[in-house]
């Protein structure tokens, strides 16, 4: 399945091939602020269509973990990190997603002990 995912304005569009299984309601400080559902793919899966020069980035903690925003909507509609394996990853936030019905999608949410 493919799908395709974007900013609010359309400045930063992207397409993204897998199965969505489920999604992670992530609970670090600035998931539970943004309200993301997050999909994990590998890097390969993911193909940016617009310039990568129209991505802004956020980094903060430990710095792995690069969310990219919009700067004329502000929407975060991914970050990209490695995984424990050293496997580059794209991480969707599937509410940036064309076509899908949120309701399907399982969510699993950190347990308040995960860091
Ligand atoms: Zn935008």
């Amino acid at each position: 399945m493919k799908y395709t995912g974007s900013c609010h304005c359309g400045k930063i569009a992207f397409e993204v091939e897998g199965e969505i299984k489920g999604a992670m309601a992530c609970n670090c400080s600035i998931c539970s602020r943004k309200g993301s559902l997050l999909w994990f793919v590998p890097r390969t899966q993911f193909r940016l269509l617009t310039s990568e020069q129209d991505l802004a980035t956020y980094t903060f903690n430990k710095h792995v973990i690069k969310h990219h925003f919009c700067t004329t909507c502000n929407m975060h509609p991914f970050a990209k990190s490695v995984d424990p394996k050293g496997q580059p990853t794209a991480t969707i936030n599937i509410r940036c997603l064309q076509g899908i019905d949120l309701d399907t999608v399982p969510v699993k949410h950190f347990d308040k002990q995960s860091k």
